[in-house]
């Protein structure tokens, strides 16, 4: 991922994916890159702690079925957070 290069959509060059990280209030983090020619922002991804949480418990559990169910939870609940950021 930190290598990769990308088009940006804004000037239609490419540029590497440099995630950084930015705070928000209510433990939201938002990972981040910019586009290293004109600057424009990409969000990459927004966690806060219930998902983080939910990361730790994927990691730690084997079955099959929990783990669908949380990745699911997760990916539902990035994506809304994405959205409302
Ligand atoms: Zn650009």
């Amino acid at each position: 991922m930190q290598n990769q290069i990308v088009r940006c959509d804004e000037c239609g060059r490419g540029t590497k994916i440099n995630l950084k990280e930015r705070k928000y209030g209510q433990g939201r983090r938002e990972a981040y890159f910019t586009c290293e020619h004109c600057d424009h922002k990409y969000t990459s991804y927004v966690t806060d702690t219930r998902v983080r949480r939910w990361q730790v418990e994927l990691n730690e559990t084997t079955d099959a079925v929990q783990r669908f169910n949380l990745q699911l939870k997760i990916r539902e609940r990035m994506q809304k957070l994405k959205t409302e950021l």
